[in-house]
């Protein structure tokens, strides 16, 4: 039998900030004289009541331990919500109800909501949003639920759930395309309204569970409108976007559909907990849900067989905020890393991803040598130390591109004493911990006067020799290498020119224009072929090709024009160590050639693209190339850009990209 014992909580107390208050909880001792705890005391023991009745039919539910209201501020409103707790300790997945309605009229069941939740094991919060009746600002009171339950200590942040009725669920919607932490959204009897945009599904990456009764198909409470035909619209824009749906319509709900959702009722909230279970606490992994689970459409409810879970058999959801990867990321050098850093953590966190692999470019030889900045207080390896969780090492650029661009440079002839001398360096970096070689040049482009024209034939005898440590390391190494897959490429003929301001301007300026740039550069594809099949062939006769790795970095973004998805498609099939690291800059230039890019201007994936990453996911890594905090670029703005990608692809292919390929390739734990 059940037991039910009282308990007041003191929810997030001590996750106090800015734009979050928590109401006092008044003295439990004063209870019989205080006139909230006994409204509060009167509300608790008929939901008791309700839950004993789902209980019933959902024979594994336990009870909520405890309820808290609380208050959270919101562009200048104070929100009411409710906070509920489940009996046991945490982290406890949690999920966030949005009502329904407008104005001063709350549609749907906040509390009682809230409550059901706690009782299937979810830390429950409702929020009355703002009563204004427009749209305006409500998003806003979605995402600050969201955030304030993020910050709650029994809550485990990777797992949280949105639930969304009538308007309510047009939130939902909106949320699922804007936000990255949501691991299961449940839309209901979803308002019938224009700023939900169905093109926005192929933005979805969370599984989505959509119900409707099927009589909802016009009443006083929807204006008339047509809920259920709408709701179809909506799973079909998702399923063609390829994205995880499941959506069930219930038989006709007498007398108006729309009322199904205006209380709890087993009949579909034992729906909304099987998916939120199998979503937010099951042991399946987004990732791992197979279509059978997800693309199944019923009438009626399913014969849902609840199985509780206990907290400590629980395998977290995996998402992409909890183990992306960005693989090429820079600091700022023009002011000390410790605030770059700080600011790229803020920005990862907003894009939604874990970890980035910091890395110095490539110096030029003719730029003072550093060790992997080390002449920067605190150095980049002390900036990778303090934030481990954060960011992990790639050295190289500072030292090994220099000293092989000067050897070019200067036509210094290469002895065995040379070589070894460089190897012994390169060693030397991995023993500091760097996870690969990088960034290193084959081709780099100067884009102006102060950034440097870099040409080191992928063949040298010191990247040769730079690849077989890679083999024997099992480390990756990272090459910027705008390719020249032609005879010989001419500045400017050959490039585009800028648009805009600089209209009819030369793109890339040679020496003659007051660049740095030459005005012929000749054919490197064929010297690169030959560094793979080295760094192959190296560590095959090792036994351990698995070992050669070549990371060729800034691919989608194409200046020469040679970068084509056929050229990538036969050097992926001729080469098995080879890995493409995506980057997209938000908005590309005219200087780029867009085609090569896998994002149209219009954010969707140009159809070869997607073949070629479908064909080849495990070669495939992000690579963002933004030097957070400088001022001249849009950080936040071009690392998303990059990460866009992932909206583009299903969600299996999305996952091993951000986080199995990294994991995999960079040797990373
Ligand atoms: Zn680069
Ligand atoms: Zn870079």
């Amino acid at each position: 039998m059940l037991t039910v014992s009282f308990k007041r909580f003191l929810v997030g107390y001590r996750f106090l900030s800015d734009t979050i208050f928590c109401a006092h909880s008044p003295q439990i001792n004063s209870a019989g004289s205080n006139p909230t705890i006994f409204h509060a005391k009167r509300n608790y023991l008929r939901r008791v009541g309700l839950l004993v009745a789902l209980a019933g039919t959902l024979a594994t539910y336990s009870i909520a331990e405890g309820y808290e209201p609380v208050n959270i501020l919101s562009g200048g409103h104070r929100l009411q919500g409710t906070v509920c707790l489940p009996v046991g300790n945490g982290p406890f997945p949690a999920v966030v109800y949005h009502h329904g309605g407008a104005g001063r009229r709350v549609g749907g069941a906040p509390e009682d909501t809230c409550t059901a939740l706690a009782s299937a094991g979810f830390v429950g919060l409702a929020v009355i949003r703002r009563p204004t009746r427009p749209l305006t600002g409500h998003l806003d009171d979605a995402d600050a639920a969201v955030d304030y339950v993020k910050k709650l200590p029994s809550v485990d942040p990777q797992r949280i759930g949105v639930i969304g009725f009538s308007r309510g669920g047009l939130l939902a919607w909106q949320q699922a395309v804007s936000r990255r932490d949501l691991a299961a959204v449940v839309i209901m009897a979803v308002a019938v309204n224009p700023e939900l945009d169905l093109d926005d599904a192929t933005r979805i990456n969370a599984p989505v569970l959509i119900l409707v009764a099927e009589n909802d198909t016009g009443s006083k409470y929807t204006r008339n409108r047509d809920t259920a035909r709408f709701t179809r619209k909506l799973v079909s824009a998702l399923r063609q976007a390829g994205r995880k749906v499941r959506s069930i319509v219930y038989p006709p709900f007498q007398p108006e559909g729309h009322t199904l959702f205006f209380k709890v009722r087993p009949e579909y909230f034992s729906d909304v907990v099987q998916f939120l279970k199998s979503n937010l606490k099951g042991n399946k992994g987004i990732n791992k849900l197979s279509d059978s689970d997800l693309l199944v459409d019923s009438t009626g409810t399913d014969d849902a067989k609840i199985s509780d879970t206990s907290s400590s058999d629980v395998i977290p959801t995996r998402t992409i905020a909890q183990c992306g990867v960005d693989t090429h990321q820079h600091l700022y050098r023009k002011m000390p890393f410790s605030d770059s850093a700080k600011d790229l953590i803020s920005t990862m966190a907003n894009v939604g991803f874990k970890r980035s692999l910091l890395m110095p470019p490539p110096f030029a030889y003719n730029q003072p040598y550093t060790f992997d900045d080390s002449s920067m207080n605190p150095s980049l390896l002390q900036i990778t130390q303090t934030y481990p969780e954060s960011f992990g090492l790639v050295g190289g650029g500072g030292i090994l591109n220099p000293w092989i661009h000067d050897v070019v440079e200067t036509n210094k002839t290469i002895d065995n004493t040379e070589l070894m001398k460089f190897q012994v360096a390169a060693e030397t970096i991995l023993a500091k911990g760097a996870k690969a070689f990088g960034e290193m040049a084959g081709l780099h482009l100067s884009t102006n006067s102060r950034h440097p024209f870099i040409s080191i034939p992928a063949n040298h005898p010191l990247y040769l020799r730079l690849a077989k440590v890679a083999a024997e390391k099992g480390v990756p190494i990272d090459i910027h290498l705008e390719v020249v897959n032609r005879d010989v490429l001419k500045i400017p003929e050959d490039m585009r020119k800028h648009r805009g301001k600089k209209q009819g301007q030369n793109c890339f300026l040679t020496t003659a224009e007051g660049g740095n740039n030459p005005s012929q550069i000749s054919n490197n594809i064929e010297d690169f072929k030959e560094l793979l099949h080295y760094n192959y062939d190296i560590a095959d006769q090792l036994g351990k090709p698995e070992n050669a790795r070549i990371v060729w970095s800034h691919v989608g973004w194409d200046n020469t024009g040679d970068m084509t998805v056929d050229l990538l498609r036969t050097m992926l099939k001729a080469h098995p160590n080879l890995y493409l690291s995506l980057k997209m800059l938000e908005n590309p230039g005219a200087c780029q050639v867009i085609e090569n890019r896998p994002l149209k201007r219009d954010g969707s994936i140009w159809p070869k693209w997607l073949a070629l990453i479908k064909d080849y996911p495990g070669r495939f890594v992000l690579g963002g190339d933004v030097a957070t905090l400088n001022p001249e670029r849009n950080t936040a703005a071009n690392i998303a850009g990059t990460w866009a990608l992932l909206n583009q692809l299903p969600q299996d292919i999305a996952l091993q990209i951000a986080c199995d390929n990294p994991k995999k390739i960079y040797n990373l734990n």
